[in-house]
C-alpha cells in the first residue's frame, strides 16, 4: 500500500519532525564573524577524525576570509586521503518507471508536464538495460521510481530481483539501491526483503516554507512525511539509508546545518549515521520554474562539500554526473567517496544507439557528465584515482562499512584498496579496451605499495592471478 496522507499518525517519539528552522537560523547568527583561531580550531578537530556539531559547521560555513576559505578545501583533502585513501565507489542510475502524481517545480517528470513521454520499464526492458549496463562493466545500480501507485513496495521488490537475475557474461549487479517515494514500515519491511543496498530519499529542501513553495501538489506535499521516512525505515531493518538535499531551493548554508541536523538525528536515535549524503544542485542554465535567487555558484559549491567533509568524516559523500566532468574532477579531491559513471538518466536510455542525442522530454533533468563508463574510468586512473566496484562489506554482513573505514585502524588499507584493486583488475580483463587495460596494470603496480601488510600484498597478487585465469567476485 501506497501511503495515504490522512491514515499517517506519529506513533513514536522518534518519528517527531527533528528540523526546527529557527534553531538552524540561531546557530548561522551566532557564529556570524568567526575568529580565524575559532575556524582552524574546528579544521583541527575534524583532521583528528571527530564529528562537528552544528556550532562548529556554522563557524566554517560563515568564514569568508579566502586564506580560511582554502584552508577549510586543504582540511577537507587532506581528511579525504586519511580517511578514503584513494579509491573511488562507481555506481549507474537506472529509471524505472517515470509515472508521478506529485508535481516538484523543479523536476521534468512532474504530473504536470503532458510532454515528457511516461514509461514504466517491463520485466523484459528492466533485463535489457541491465545486460547494456552489464556489459559496460558496471556492479552497482540506482534504481529510481516516480511516486504513483503503479511502484508498489511490492513492484519495488520484484524489480530489485529482477536486477539481481541478469547475468550476462561475466557481468552481474552485486549491489542495488533504491531512491522511491517514502514508504510506510510495512512496505519498507516488504522492499528490504528484495535485498537492497542503500534506500535513499532526499528531503530536497529541510527549510518548511521553501519546501511547500515548490511542491506544488502530491503526496509529496507532506514535508513531515518525507523527513520521518527513513526512520520508518529503520524501524523497518533497513539501517542503511542514504539522506541528501537539492541546493539551490534554499540558502545552501541552512541546507547544511538541515542535513547535518538530519545526521544528529540518525546518531542519536539509531546509534550509526546514514550511510551517504548526496548534494545534487540546480543549474544555472535550468529555466524550471524556481526562485532562482538561491542558486549555489560553483565556488559555494565547492565550498559547502568540502564543510560537510569536514563535519561528517565517516558518511559517503556522492557527486552525480549533473555536474561538469570539470567541477567533478576539481570536487572530486576535497572528499567525494561516490560517483556515477557512464550515466544515461533517459528511459530506456542504456539500449539506445551511439551518438543518439539526450532527449529531455524522456529525462528528469539535464545531465552534464556524458562521458561513457570507460572514459571515466581512464580518467580516474589517470588521475591515480582506484576506480572500485567494491560491495564487499555488505555482503559479508560488516555493517556500518563507512563507519568501519573510518574508526577500524588499516581497514582501508586491509579491505578498500585490495577489493578496489580487485574489482579493478574484473573490469581490466572484461571490458577494458588495451589503452585502459595497460595504465589500470601501471596503476596497480604502483597502488600495491599501499597494501603494508605483507600477507594480504600476497593474497591479493594470487587473486590476481586467480581473476586473470577466470574467477570473478573475490573479495576481503
Ligand atoms: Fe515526481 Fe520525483 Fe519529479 Fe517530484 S522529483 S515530480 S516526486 S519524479
Ligand atoms: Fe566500501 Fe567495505 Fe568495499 Fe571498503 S571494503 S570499499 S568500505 S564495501
Amino acid at each position: 500500500m501506497i501511503y495515504q496522507p490522512q491514515e499517517y499518525k506519529i506513533k513514536d517519539e522518534r518519528m517527531k519532525p527533528f528540523i526546527d528552522a529557527d534553531e538552524i537560523w540561531d546557530v548561522l547568527e551566532s557564529e556570524k564573524e568567526p575568529t580565524k583561531e575559532q575556524v582552524r580550531e574546528v579544521i583541527n578537530k575534524a583532521l583528528d577524525k571527530n564529528r562537528l556539531s552544528l556550532q562548529e559547521t556554522a563557524i566554517l560555513i560563515n568564514a569568508k576570509n579566502p586564506e580560511l576559505i582554502n584552508e577549510i578545501k586543504e582540511g577537507a583533502r587532506t581528511l579525504k586521503e586519511k580517511v578514503y585513501g584513494h579509491r573511488i565507489v562507481l555506481f549507474a542510475p537506472l529509471y524505472i518507471g517515470n509515472l508521478c502524481t506529485n508535481n516538484c517545480a523543479y523536476c521534468g517528470y512532474k504530473a504536470s508536464n503532458k510532454t515528457v513521454k511516461r514509461v514504466t520499464l517491463d520485466k523484459e526492458e528492466i533485463i535489457k538495460q541491465v545486460k547494456a549496463l552489464e556489459d559496460t562493466g558496471q556492479k552497482r545500480l540506482i534504481m529510481v521510481y516516480g511516486e504513483h501507485e503503479k511502484y508498489s513496495p511490492e513492484f519495488i521488490a520484484e524489480s530489485v530481483e529482477t536486477v539481481y537475475k541478469v547475468k550476462s557474461g561475466h557481468g552481474e549487479i552485486r549491489r542495488v539501491n533504491i531512491n522511491a517515494a517514502p514508504l510506510d514500515i510495512e512496505g519498507f519491511k516488504t522492499v528490504k526483503k528484495s535485498e537492497i543496498g542503500t534506500y535513499q530519499i532526499f528531503q530536497e529542501t529541510y527549510h518548511l516554507e521553501a519546501y511547500k513553495k515548490v511542491h506544488l501538489s502530491g503526496k509529496k506535499r507532506d514535508y513531515d512525511w518525507r523527513l520521518t521516512a527513513l526512520d520508518r525505515a529503520q524501524e523497518a531493518g533497513i539501517d542503511d539509508v542514504g539522506i541528501g538535499a537539492l541546493f539551490g531551493l534554499y540558502d545552501w548554508r541552512f541546507e547544511v546545518l538541515g542535513l547535518i541536523r538530519h545526521v544528529n538525528h540518525f546518531e542519536a536515535v539509531y546509534k550509526v549515521g546514514p550511510h551517504t549524503i548526496s548534494f545534487p544542485r540546480i543549474q544555472y542554465a535550468s529555466e524550471l520554474d524556481i526562485d532562482k535567487s538561491y542558486l549555489v555558484s560553483d565556488e559555494d559549491f565547492t565550498k559547502l562539500v568540502a564543510i560537510l567533509r569536514l563535519a561528517v568524516p565517516y558518511t559517503g559523500l556522492i557527486l552525480t554526473a549533473r555536474e561538469s566532468p570539470e567541477i567533478r574532477a576539481e570536487i572530486m579531491q576535497f572528499g567525494i567517496s561516490q560517483i556515477d559513471g557512464g550515466t544515461n538518466i533517459e528511459m530506456k536510455g542504456y539500449t539506445k544507439k551511439n551518438g543518439e542525442k539526450q532527449d529531455i522530454d524522456k529525462e528528469q533533468f539535464l545531465i552534464n557528465d556524458n562521458r561513457s563508463l570507460n572514459e571515466i574510468m581512464d580518467d580516474l586512473i589517470k588521475n591515480k584515482y582506484i576506480p572500485s566496484f567494491c560491495t564487499a562489506c555488505y555482503r559479508l554482513g560488516r555493517t556500518g562499512e563507512h563507519f568501519m573505514e573510518f574508526s577500524v585502524p588499516g581497514f582501508i588499507k586491509r579491505y578498500c584498496t585490495p577489493n578496489a584493486i580487485l574489482t579493478l583488475v574484473e573490469y581490466l580483463e572484461d571490458y577494458a579496451p588495451e589503452a585502459t587495460k595497460k595504465r589500470g596494470y601501471e596503476l596497480i603496480e604502483e597502488k600495491m605499495s599501499e597494501i603494508e601488510d605483507a600477507k594480504y600484498v600476497e593474497k591479493v597478487k594470487k587473486r590476481i592471478e586467480d581473476i586473470k585465469e577466470g574467477k570473478r567476485d573475490l573479495y576481503f
